[in-house]
């Protein structure tokens, strides 16, 4: 499993498909309009250089699609969800699902491999995994969603117990899994951290 998605994230056309699954977010949040007035947004992307690609990319991937309302006196940011960006995790949104998936049923050899390859160090794994099992399952959005999943999704192996959920090959049940937190990796607040 790990040499599978060590290739996936090596591959161009891989960021570039989250990259565009992006900008149709992007495409859907503003042309909702402002959340609290309605007001036209404007664009005001921010730079990001998330760690852990695997791949050399082009500039487009090192943005983060962000919105400002144009009406003086609102102003409000309005981020929208992102398949690249975990709220405010330094690591692409994809290696935070991998390498907490990882662990449940993984050797010790593996993810020493893996994390490796990505230069993960061990308290930021400690932290993500605390991250899913704490902080994600206290979302309002995971409290509603998790009520779709029959028989329930087991809370203490997430995101591997979810990501088991979903259909098709390697590539296409990661990316359901990050549309499907989606929710969780933008808006006002920003929950991830
Ligand atoms: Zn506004």
């Amino acid at each position: 499993m790990d040499s599978l998605y060590a290739t996936l994230l090596a591959d161009t056309r891989f960021h570039d498909l989250l990259l565009a699954c992006d900008r149709d977010l992007a495409d859907e949040c503003r042309a909702e309009g402002c959340e609290l007035c309605g007001g036209r947004l404007h664009s005001a992307r921010y730079p990001r250089k998330p760690r852990g690609r695997g791949c050399r990319l082009g500039p487009e991937h090192d943005q983060r699609f962000s919105f400002c309302c144009a009406v003086d006196g609102c102003r409000s940011r309005d981020t929208p969800p992102s398949l690249r960006f975990l709220g405010r995790k330094v690591y692409v949104a994809v290696i935070v699902v991998l390498i907490a998936m990882l662990q449940h049923g993984a050797t010790a050899s593996r993810m020493e491999r893996l994390s490796d390859v990505v230069r993960v160090d061990r308290r930021t794994i400690a932290r993500w995994r605390k991250w899913w099992r704490e902080a994600f399952t206290a979302t309002p959005f995971w409290q509603l969603a998790r009520a779709a999943f029959m028989p329930p999704v087991d809370q203490g192996q997430l995101p591997a117990t979810l990501i088991d959920r979903f259909t098709g090959d390697d590539a296409d049940r990661l990316i359901a899994l990050l549309r499907f937190i989606g929710p969780v990796t933008g808006g006002a607040d920003m929950q991830a951290r």
